[in-house]
């Protein structure tokens, strides 16, 4: 059984080796700061918000430099993308936003942004402007979907619904932009059959690049209480890679996936413990899949 894994994709997109160096560019979210909800979602550690005007924080360009420092010692031709990761990336006026997104591009070396953010964060004028950046530099803009079932999405507190994902998907797809969506597994209410459901769901979006994560349980969480007043199950390691090798089954062939597990820090995390590196896990999911017919 194969996929189309980023890691092979994004070596033939550039002619040299390209790595992402995460920024936390100072954002809010709407889901945080009550625009929406002050309560995030259920998942998201609230200890790590860190408001706008938090003046600690290094500059755009500062970030990129140390990342670039971190990786150069290893590769010294490397190129990198800016990953604006941290919380919601589009989350600001159109001016504040091409003043952030142009400062990550002007450092050397730096060759395309990667967008993360929230489907009911992207307008037009912004998609008119990364419509143009695009055609000058490498652009992937990524949406949290978490899931395709609206009860979840309520009971998670998202405070968006799927038909949402699915327009701004669309409307990012059809201006030529690389996209990319971000989907959770084994949330509140929803077992494997429910994933498998949604499977397919997920590949009729125009998506380029999908992220597949497990869910876990971190420390400070609104999901952290309701686990503690009501343990639900969590994943084993087996049991998610059988789910992800049925749920990858049901994708589309051409549709690029970036990662199956998240790694929070340990000190976070309160289950599942799995004790395995991304990595880790991906050799082993590799190894399931090498003994399965195409
Ligand atoms: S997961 Fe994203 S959208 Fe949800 S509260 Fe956290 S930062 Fe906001």
């Amino acid at each position: 059984m194969k996929y189309r894994d980023f890691g092979t994709w994004i070596r033939q997109q550039f002619p040299y080796r390209v790595q992402k160096i995460s920024i936390d560019a100072g954002f809010t979210c709407p889901n945080r700061d009550g625009s929406i909800s002050s309560g995030g979602c259920t998942f998201c550690n609230n200890q790590t918000f860190s408001p706008a005007f938090c003046n600690k924080r290094k500059s755009i360009t500062q970030q990129l430099k140390d990342g670039k420092a971190f990786f150069a010692h290893k590769y010294p031709d490397m190129k990198y993308l800016a990953y604006f990761q941290s919380f919601t990336n589009t989350y600001a006026n159109i001016e504040q936003l091409k003043r952030m997104y142009e400062e990550a591009l002007a450092v050397d070396d730096v060759v395309g942004i990667v967008i993360g953010t929230r489907p009911d964060c992207i307008s037009t004028p912004l998609l008119d402007y990364l419509e143009i950046l695009n055609r000058h530099t490498f652009v992937i803009v990524e949406y949290g979907i978490e899931s395709a079932n609206n009860r979840t999405l309520q009971r998670i507190n998202r405070g968006h619904t799927f038909e949402c994902s699915r327009e701004a998907i669309q409307k990012t797809h059809e201006r030529g932009l690389l996209t990319g969506g971000h989907i959770i597994l084994g949330l509140p209410g929803e077992d494997a059959q429910e994933s498998l459901r949604q499977a397919p769901l997920i590949s009729a979006l125009p998506l380029d690049i999908l992220k597949i994560h497990q869910l876990q349980v971190i420390k400070g969480t609104a999901l952290a209480h309701e686990y503690a007043k009501q343990p639900f199950h969590l994943y084993t390691v087996d049991e998610y890679i059988d789910l992800i090798i049925r749920y990858v089954s049901l994708l589309r062939d051409d549709l690029i996936l970036e990662r199956f597990v998240s790694q929070s820090p340990a000190d976070l995390l309160i289950a599942p413990k799995w004790g395995l590196k991304n990595y880790e896990f991906t050799n082993l999911l590799n190894q399931r899949m090498k003994n399965i017919p195409d």
